[in-house]
């Protein structure tokens, strides 16, 4: 596969997958058609215990990961393989090659193996002069077509049907009817003689079992099945990651796999093979039976404290199928070989950082690969850790940098920002927007209006503000982040309205400054641990009951990432957590601490549609307070897929504007069809988007902080 030089290179890729619109409708079928099935697949099942035994037994298989290769090596040469450890992706070509060669091995048969696409090991088995075919149905169409894979499970889901029938026209000489099942029929016509005249085989296997030296096979095609029992030699090529203590460990895995991967409890075919089976064809009656284990950093990984996490990975591939990137760009653009949350990560260790660059940085952190991981794996962070190295180990960006030195000094950025609403006059024709942008800038960002920096910043409004309340039910620190107290004050001001109408004695500590998060996604981690200890001192956790923030993203970072990044600082790693566990987002506090019900607001019976802040609903896991607390001031509307990104993802929509867009206009569609005169959500920044959004449609739906619609609909 090519790879962008940069990022230049890379956003022009990405425009041109944008414009796919086959690519585009197929992805987004299998999105929402995705969601669905695993829904129902888990039904009934507890899955965050599926999730837990999972990730604890891949756990202990990756901390024995030597002591497991012994116990397999001896298990499975008992049984009559031979066992071979490859310890770069070069060497294990080179093995299958030199088995090839001792065996007078001609045609190659292949079954779907994500370890041989890592090592690209077609490539080195043609070159050294070999017939290689691949035998699962999307494989051999995309070997045809000479492309990777753009699933780890469904390498071909990018082709329609059409595409694939001019593709065997070409390959059989005579048309083809573009109807699936003739094609399918096309496909095994052609590979039966293939595999009556192949004499090896190359397959992958999810599990390597140690205590019996059995490879587990997991397909719904049954050619896995064929190469391993056809030609008269067969080479399993398997990464150490695969290797699992027991065969009950491995059952453990298959509870969720398949239903993760495609919702279905099982797949067709679960194959257990230990040993060489009987062959006809091979001299002796008994096939030649090789096990390659790969490294290839493998063994590095496992060593990682932090990182060692993604080799739990069972190549489900649901964290691309969730991912709003991929759904709009496909896997051709969003991973290397590996595609989709984990491909961002492997990519870097298994193909090295040259690959892995741009990739990286095209994680709007939205949270859902996380959410739906079946290994449990923090794949967000290690997206962000990855780029944080890169940056380390090729220097930091001029502006990445720039950011942090900004962020780090208050009195500056602050400064800066009050300058800005000097500059920015001329561009706002007196509207709370940047109207007469550049060209060259409005050409790419043009998808949404920006706002204008505020008149008057929400810290110069406090003093006149501060409410005075009797006999307090609590003391609040009010966090407001930069897009609060800068750009959208009234925001701010309403949240004070509501907390002191429920009782709660608000102060705003003016030590506060941004939370970190823009410089933690930059891969800045010195400022971003910088900025935490301001903030932290500012909004002091002995002086209040709570610290209460109307940003998701901000909240999510101030109670997730401070412990995290502060853990290693024995003066504050305590008070970091104390200062954590006061953080509550502003509906979960108005709802659940201060018991504010429908006798606290008017209902002003506006059809309202709610979207779900990433960093709200899968970072902090809040979910019914926002829409109970819309229910109490108007109509709630619901739309389609609330919970998805909305495309905002702070600096995200500036680097990758075309991106940013198209899943806007996703969300904004969604939320047109549910009929509301009026959008909500808890979160500045989706503010931002949605509202600019909004108003290049020329759409006539209000979008609102929470905050606001609460304040207008108090009672008394
Ligand atoms: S955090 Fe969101 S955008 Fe990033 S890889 Fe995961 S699903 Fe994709
Ligand atoms: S990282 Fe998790 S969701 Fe993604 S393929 Fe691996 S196990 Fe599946």
């Amino acid at each position: 596969m090519q790879t962008a030089k940069n990022l230049g290179e890379y956003r022009s890729e990405l425009r041109e997958a944008l414009s796919d619109d086959f690519l585009r409708k197929a992805m987004d079928n299998f999105a929402v058609a995705y969601r669905v099935s695993r829904e129902k697949a888990f039904a009934g099942m507890d899955i965050e215990a599926v999730v837990q035994a999972i990730a604890t037994a891949k756990d202990n298989a990756v901390a024995r990961m030597d002591e497991l290769y012994a116990e397999f090596k001896q298990k499975a040469e008992a049984a009559g393989a031979t066992v071979h450890l490859a310890k770069t992706a070069g060497e294990a070509n080179e093995l299958v090659a030199s088995i090839a060669r001792k065996a007078g091995v001609k045609r190659v048969l292949k079954s779907k193996s994500m370890t041989a696409e890592e090592t690209h090991l077609n490539h080195h088995l043609e070159a050294a002069g070999l017939e290689v075919t691949e035998t699962d149905l999307g494989e051999f169409i995309i070997q045809l077509r000479g492309e990777g894979p753009t699933h780890m499970v469904m390498p071909a889901i990018h082709l329609s049907r059409y595409e694939v029938a001019d593709l065997f026209a070409d390959v059989t000489k005579k048309k083809q009817d573009s109807e699936i099942e003739k094609l399918v029929k096309v496909a095994r016509r052609e590979l039966r003689a293939k595999f009556n005249q192949a004499e090896m085989g190359v397959s992958g296997a999810n599990f390597a079992i140690s205590e019996t030296g059995t490879l587990a096979v997991l397909t719904n095609e049954g050619n896995a099945r064929l190469t391993a029992t056809l030609p008269r030699v067969h080479v399993f090529m398997v990464g150490l990651d695969k290797l699992t203590p027991t065969v009950e460990d491995a059952l453990t895995a298959i509870r969720g796999l398949p239903r993760n991967a495609t919702g279905q409890a099982i797949t067709s075919y679960v194959s257990w093979i230990t040993g060489p089976a009987q062959c006809a064809a091979a001299p002796g009656g008994k096939k030649e039976l090789h096990i390659i284990l790969l490294d290839n950093g493998r063994s590095a990984i496992a060593k990682d404290p932090l990182f060692a996490q993604a080799l739990r990975c069972v190549r489900c591939g649901a964290c691309a199928n969730v991912c709003p990137v991929y759904r709009m760009v496909g896997g051709h653009k969003y991973g290397h070989v590996y595609i989709g949350a984990i491909g961002l990560i492997l990519t870097y260790f298994y193909h090295g950082r040259d690959k892995a660059k741009n990739l990286v940085q095209n994680c709007i952190n939205c949270g859902a690969c996380k959410a739906v991981c079946i290994a449990g794996i923090d794949l967000p962070r290690l997206i962000k850790e990855v780029y944080a190295r890169i940056q380390d180990e090729e220097g930091h960006s001029l502006p990445n940098a720039m950011l942090g030195r900004v962020l780090q000094n208050r009195s500056l950025f602050h400064g800066l920002l009050r300058a800005a609403k000097l500059v920015q006059r001329p561009v706002t024709g007196g509207t709370p927007y940047l109207r007469h942008l550049p060209q060259f800038f409005a050409r790419d960002h043009g998808f949404r209006a920006l706002p204008a920096i505020a008149e008057k910043p929400f810290r110069d409004m406090w003093p006149a503000l501060k409410p005075r309340v009797d006999a307090p039910k609590a003391s609040v620190a009010l966090f407001a982040g930069c897009v609060q107290d800068f750009v959208y004050p009234e925001q701010a001001v309403a949240m004070v309205k509501v907390l002191a109408a429920g009782g709660a004695a608000v102060e705003f500590p003016m030590g506060q400054s941004c939370c970190g998060l823009p410089v933690e996604m930059m891969g800045e981690k010195k400022a971003a641990r910088d900025v935490a200890v301001q903030n932290i001192k500012a909004l002091d956790p002995a002086v209040f009951d709570y610290i209460v923030c109307g940003c998701a993203s901000c909240a999510s970072h101030l109670k997730k990432a401070y412990p995290r990044l502060l853990a290693d600082d024995p003066g504050l790693a305590l008070t970091a957590q104390r200062f954590a566990d006061k953080v509550i987002d502003f509906s979960s506090f108005v709802r659940d601490v201060l018991g504010m019900d429908a006798e606290s607001f008017k209902n002003d019976a506006v059809q309202t549609a709610y979207h779900s802040p990433c960093h709200l609903c899968r970072g902090l896991g809040v979910t019914k307070p926002p829409r109970e607390l819309i229910a109490m001031a108007g109509q709630y509307a619901p739309a389609a897929e609330e919970d998805v990104c909305c495309g905002f993802g702070g600096t995200y929509s500036s680097k990758f504007p075309e991106v940013s867009a198209e899943i806007l206009a996703k969300k904004l569609s969604h939320v047109e069809a549910a009929g509301a005169a009026r959008l909500v959500t808890d979160c500045p920044g989706c503010v931002m988007q949605l509202r600019g959004g909004m108003e290049k449609r020329g759409a006539g739906t209000v979008v609102r902080h929470i905050a606001e619609v609460l304040a207008e609909n108090l009672k008394g």
